[in-house]
């Protein structure tokens, strides 16, 4: 099972010759959800070769531009391809309203129905949910309405293990065994840990960007098996950070390690810096399991 997220932007609000504002791809088993939508994004998807028409999901945090000034432009791209399967849009108030007047004032009607929710900035709630995968959006401390989101793969079920099994079983008491409950049937009790195997771990990934740092984000994010943060300064610039609500690589790193995330991303990066080993070496002071996120990275959630 592929649970994977590629980086398509890692810039703050300007870009740079090699980094583009905030976008990033989350593929679930074949299902792509793409998270904000910077300028660049449509480019990034064809250079890391991500079909358009997968996406049927996108997520934007807030409504500064370097989240989803690309938006309207895939959109249309996809209505340019012949799209005709419907397309989810999560996001803030006012972006179902900005997208419409884009497309009423150039005359467009998309071939393809657009369903826009809109995300709650003041408490954390769940944006959907299916068999495999629940997504919920919670609250972001920046200087707009803003919102993280978490992606948590359901608990897995049990597979039976058939050579344990000596019956033919009807399906209700296959069902008990893989909930992990013992069974009688015929006379024997069947023990459900030795008919079936362990459940394989289910794994999550949080999106926080952009925020200041705030410790409140930690029972949204906690026990997370990536965590994407922000770390837009270093942190000798902590007083810029916290008066424009950002964070610093140093915070995010403190924030990862309180929530007891297994790694951390960080990105978002000012176009102040040239290079990123500083951001890096920060991080790692605190917390070891950090990576730097670049253009085309791609990082395994399941490992
Ligand atoms: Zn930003
Ligand atoms: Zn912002």
């Amino acid at each position: 099972l592929t649970f994977e997220v590629t980086i398509l932007g890692s810039s703050s609000a300007r870009f740079t010759a090699d980094r583009f504002q905030t976008s990033q791809i989350l593929n679930h088993n074949e299902r792509y959800f793409l998270i904000d939508c910077g300028e660049a994004t449509q480019i990034q998807l064809s250079k890391y070769r991500f079909s358009f028409q997968k996406i049927d999901k996108i997520f934007i945090s807030h409504l500064h531009g370097d989240h989803y000034f690309g938006l309207i432009g895939l959109i249309t791209t996809m209505h340019l391809l012949g799209r005709t399967k419907e397309l989810s849009i999560y996001g803030p108030k006012g972006l179902k309203e900005i997208l419409e007047i884009q497309l009423n004032y150039s005359e467009t009607t998309l071939n393809y129905p657009l369903i826009f929710s809109e995300t709650n900035p003041d408490k954390a709630e769940t944006i959907y949910e299916d068999d495999k995968l629940s997504i919920i959006s919670f609250p972001l401390k920046h200087r707009i309405p803003c919102t993280g989101f978490r992606f948590t793969e359901n608990p897995k079920v049990r597979n039976i293990i058939k050579e344990n099994i000596p019956f033919n079983l009807p399906p209700l008491q296959i069902l008990e065994l893989k909930k992990g409950n013992n069974i009688s049937w015929e006379g024997e009790t069947l023990i459900a840990d030795f008919c079936t195997s362990k459940p394989k771990k289910s794994f999550s990934y949080s999106f926080c960007s952009d925020t200041i740092f705030d410790e409140n984000l930690i029972e949204n994010i906690s026990s997370s098996d990536w965590l994407y943060h922000e770390a837009t300064f270093l942190h000798n610039m902590l007083e810029r950070a916290q008066k424009t609500y950002h964070t610093t690589a140093l915070q995010a790193a403190q924030l990862a390690k309180n929530a007891d995330v297994r790694g951390l991303l960080i990105g978002h990066y000012s176009s102040r810096y040239h290079h990123l080993e500083d951001h890096l070496a920060e991080a790692k002071s605190v917390f070891s399991n950090t990576l730097i996120a670049t253009e085309g990275l791609k990082v395994d959630i399941s490992s």
